[in-house]
């Protein structure tokens, strides 16, 4: 715990809010101040540019970030051979070598620009759900042209607004104590935000967040999907009545079909998607014909096979991504560590704006059988299992799967041997398969649900 969430823990509820309110007043001339409006106007303009646009727009900005970064960043000055540098300035990306996380995880202040090294950043953390997170640094204008991206892109295209009040699941720790009784959100009084708290959220505790978007009068939802999934199945379970909201946008993780259709059933409207990450290495969001564009101007997306080729539309591969809109830490052909796949078809929405047509899951959560075989998705083994209220998968080894589930009253043997009779349908018999009872599944520090864990390295 930092001195400051030590102070904070130790304030009165109506004291805890005014702080939020504080860093809110904070936060908004950090995301609403300087040049936002300029940045808003760009991306609007931007989206109108036709497939030739782009490209030219990509060339440019990306031959200014790799003169930067050759000249200006210690790691790339080390790394990168002139041949390599003069083929990627004239649009050759792939001279250049892949970036993996470690370098950046060991060192972030290797990756910043000599010439704004004095310049104020603020540091964003990844949830680091294998090992350390990776520190991101920002200037304010970053911060600022981010929000903007998010506005048009995520907030507009969902019918919503930034300036209107909204909830929020994020990482922060709004209710320090894991006993409390409640209420389990803060409220930001400048931006009109209600900051749920994901680690508090059970099914007894489901109607004090629905009470607090009625009290605060929010219009829209943002934040961890899985979060928001669960407390639609609290909502669906107890009858809780919602207020009218007119759109949810999950970030964080992925969202698959059967959690859009369980959200919708319990909010009354539509959800959408966002895929990014906390560096904003790429920016993905779901337009009015339910497809995920990537925002050309935030960054270049590859989509990779295992020899580094490019995936042709529709093949899976690995994320591959080049920040353009931060250029204090450039983040160049960086694996995310994600799986996705290009969509072949346009969107009737007339934008151009590659599609993604999913994104399959992250090579970490990748679940591997004692053949070999090798599985993205598995916490699909939880579907249509009525007696299951949250389920986590680990693979200790390529033997060994254990499986954690809190269930509910009805839950019996029967569930247990249909458990492991998914995992060996998927795993074959080989795998030897656990399964134990538990009240709560932890949240990693950021207050995420991880779905499947791998203990294999
Ligand atoms: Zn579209």
């Amino acid at each position: 715990m930092t001195k400051f969430d030590q102070l904070y823990s130790a304030l009165p509820l109506p004291l805890q809010n005014q702080v939020v309110s504080l860093y809110g007043l904070y936060w908004h001339w950090l995301r609403f101040g300087g040049n936002f409006a300029e940045h808003d106007r760009g991306y609007r303009e931007r989206e109108r540019f036709d497939a030739d646009q782009w490209a030219a727009y990509q060339q440019k900005q990306l031959r200014e970030l790799i003169t930067i970064a050759a000249e200006q960043v210690p790691y790339y000055q080390r790394i990168w051979t002139e041949d390599q540098i003069s083929a990627a300035k004239c649009g050759e990306l792939t001279a250049l070598p892949l970036l993996e996380k470690d370098p950046i995880r060991r060192n972030p202040k290797d990756f910043v620009r000599r010439d704004m090294s004095r310049e104020r950043y603020w540091t964003n953390l990844t949830s680091g759900s294998t090992g350390t997170p990776i520190a991101s640094m920002w200037t304010a204008e970053e911060t600022r042209d981010s929000l903007a991206v998010r506005e048009v892109r995520s907030a507009n295209w969902a019918g919503v607004s930034f300036k209107q009040p909204r909830a929020t699941f994020s990482g922060r720790m709004v209710e320090p104590n894991p006993d409390s009784k409640g209420p389990f959100y803060r409220f930001n009084s400048v931006e009109k935000q209600v900051y749920f708290s994901p680690f508090h959220l059970r099914p007894d505790t489901a109607h004090f967040y629905v009470e607090a978007l009625k009290r605060h009068k929010i219009r829209w939802m943002t934040g961890y999907a899985v979060s928001y999934y669960l407390l639609a199945k609290f909502i669906i379970d107890a009858g809780l009545d919602v207020p009218p909201l007119t759109a949810v946008i999950t970030t964080s993780e992925k969202l698959t079909p059967e959690m859009r259709s369980v959200m919708e059933q319990a909010y009354h409207c539509r959800i959408y998607e966002e895929y990014s990450t906390v560096e904003n290495a790429l920016f993905a969001s779901e337009c009015e014909h339910g497809h995920l564009h990537v925002s050309p101007d935030v960054g270049i997306v590859e989509i990779l096979r295992p020899d580094g080729s490019a995936c042709e539309l529709g093949e899976i591969g690995e994320v591959v991504t080049t920040c353009l809109m931060r250029s204090f830490q450039p983040m160049i052909r960086f694996r995310l560590g994600d799986l996705a796949a290009w969509d072949s078809e346009s969107c009737p929405c007339g934008r151009s704006m590659p599609v993604i047509k999913e994104v399959v899951g992250r090579i970490e959560d990748v679940v591997v059988g004692p053949d070999g075989r090798q599985m993205v998705r598995f916490h699909g083994i939880f579907v249509n299992q009525p007696h299951i209220i949250e389920g986590q998968i680990i693979q200790e080894s390529v033997d060994q799967i254990h499986v954690k589930v809190v269930p509910t009253h009805e839950f019996s043997d029967i569930d247990i041997q249909d458990i492991i009779h998914r995992v060996q349908q998927r795993l074959g018999k080989a795998i030897h398969v656990t399964v134990e009872k538990v009240d709560m599944i932890p949240r990693t520090s950021a207050g995420k649900f991880k779905a499947v864990i791998s203990n294999i390295q």
